[in-house]
């Protein structure tokens, strides 16, 4: 999962800081590398890029000082390709039509094949990321107008990505055909901003003005905006539901949905699913599991406590894993209240289990701060199949419930009692239509497999 912003100002406003501060309200979408590439006053592209979080990676100040009005960020979890600097985005390439930036949100599962086709014409791979692969497609189309080959080029891809790009000196944002990953458009004042999430919006004083539609190409220019379209016939839309269980912020809004509204529904219906019964309080794993552990407490009239405690300064980059960090394990992020758990049976909600191996030792850790039950209740069906559209998820064979029944699983992991949300209710508590959105990495029915998919050739 990645995060990508975009600012431009037709009046020439300096938009770079505008841009660090959209990438730092999506800092939740990855956290390995981050970057942000601008237009100089020359024509060309610059860029800055580099390793973990926002403010270490980037100098605000710096940025803040810069004229460039028309500028694209991202913020990387890598889920192609490895997470060394050469993969940190944006990517830039130079054509013989001039100089195309581009951040990608989501995953293109015919990358290999186009990568296979597009290197025995000559291209050069700099990256392993599938990314670049849209940078060669444009870069084969010399005869065509850049923005004319860029619509080209998405109609040879396949899976998803939301994009921006600085090409023809324009800000060009786009959308997959499925609409797999959120995008959205704001404006303030001559401004416009694109972004992964609305949450990022609301943090640079933009008004949300919609989302992008899937198989939409916006173009900002100092035309004004176009709305361009993918010539490509999707069949289905499948807008991740992952999103609103997990991914985004529960401060954003996508397709007109409330992501906090939809997470608090998921935990009452999981809530009705089969009261607990002898159930002193509710609790929500932190921060995953919070929302809809309030939603499940709300619709069973139990409390909810706050019973684990999440050190929120330990991140995936702070700290080094050596034997005594992996001692200490799961303790190292999360700390349970003796005060509050000691005696009590409690109901523990969070949002997935994937492989098993955390919420094993979350349930034990409960335990051994004196909880006398832990019934495990999970905001989402189980995860049986991987996700080839941008999440980073183990194999079929590591993923817990996959291997075992609910049952089954429930004993491996310790709980007293284990229960999932339906498909049923998820796709109904998004409120968009089971046509709308993908279930796959709970069904297995992937955008592959329903006949959704063309031929691509070159
Ligand atoms: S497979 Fe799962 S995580 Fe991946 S896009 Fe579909 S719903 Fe989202």
């Amino acid at each position: 999962m990645c995060g990508v912003f975009g600012a431009y100002s037709p009046k020439g406003n300096a938009v770079l800081e505008e841009v660090y501060l959209g990438l730092y309200a999506l800092q939740h979408r990855g956290q390995e590398s981050t970057g942000i590439a601008w237009l100089g006053e020359n024509g060309r592209i610059a860029s800055i890029r580099g390793n973990g979080l926002v403010h270490a990676a980037l100098d605000q100040g710096e940025l803040a000082l810069l004229p460039a009005s028309c500028a694209i960020g991202h913020v990387r979890y890598s889920t192609s390709g490895g997470s060394d600097l050469g993969n940190a985005q944006p990517l830039i390439s130079t054509t013989s039509r001039g100089s195309v930036a581009v951040a990608h949100n989501g995953n293109l599962t015919n990358a290999e094949g186009l990568k296979t086709l597009l290197e025995s014409r000559g291209a050069i791979f700099q990256s392993t990321t599938d990314t670049e692969v849209i940078l060669h497609l444009v870069a084969h189309q010399p005869h065509k107008r850049p923005i004319d080959a860029l619509v080209d080029s998405l109609t040879r891809l396949v899976g998803a990505y939301s994009l921006t790009l600085i090409i023809d000196g324009r800000l060009v944002a786009v959308r997959d055909p499925w609409g797999f990953r959120p995008l959205v458009l704001g404006r303030r004042e001559d401004v416009w901003y694109v972004s992964s999430e609305s949450c990022a919006l609301d943090l640079v004083g933009a008004t949300t003005i919609r989302d992008i539609e899937p198989g939409e190409v916006v173009v900002l220019g100092p035309e004004g905006p176009r709305s361009l379209r993918i010539p490509l016939d999707a069949k289905t839309r499948r807008l991740c539901s992952f999103e609103f269980v997990y991914f985004a912020r529960p401060d954003s809004v996508i397709e007109g949905k409330s992501v906090y509204e939809v997470r608090k529904e998921l935990g009452r219906r999981l809530a009705r699913r089969g009261p607990c019964t002898g159930a002193d309080f509710v609790s929500g794993m932190p921060d995953s599991g919070t929302i809809a552990a309030m939603g499940y407490a709300q619709e069973s009239n139990l409390s909810h406590e706050l019973s684990v405690v999440r050190n929120r300064y330990v991140g995936r980059t702070f700290i080094e894993p050596t034997q005594r960090v992996r001692e200490l394990g799961v303790r190292i992020k999360l700390n349970p209240i003796t005060r509050v758990l000691s005696g009590k049976s409690v109901v523990v909600v969070d949002d997935s289990i994937v492989r098993g191996t955390t919420c094993q030792r979350m349930i034990a850790m409960i335990k051994s701060a004196g909880a006398s039950a832990v019934h495990m209740r999970v905001s989402s069906p189980p995860v049986r199949f991987p996700c080839y559209y941008g999440i980073d998820t183990p194999t079929r064979v590591e993923l817990a419930a996959a291997r075992m029944n609910i049952q089954q699983l429930g004993k491996e992991v310790g709980a007293d009692s284990l229960e999932y949300l339906s498909e049923e209710d998820l796709v109904e508590a998004i409120g968009l239509g089971e046509s709308a959105v993908c279930t796959a990495c709970f069904s297995g029915k992937y955008l592959e497999e329903g006949g959704d998919v063309q031929d691509v050739t070159l």
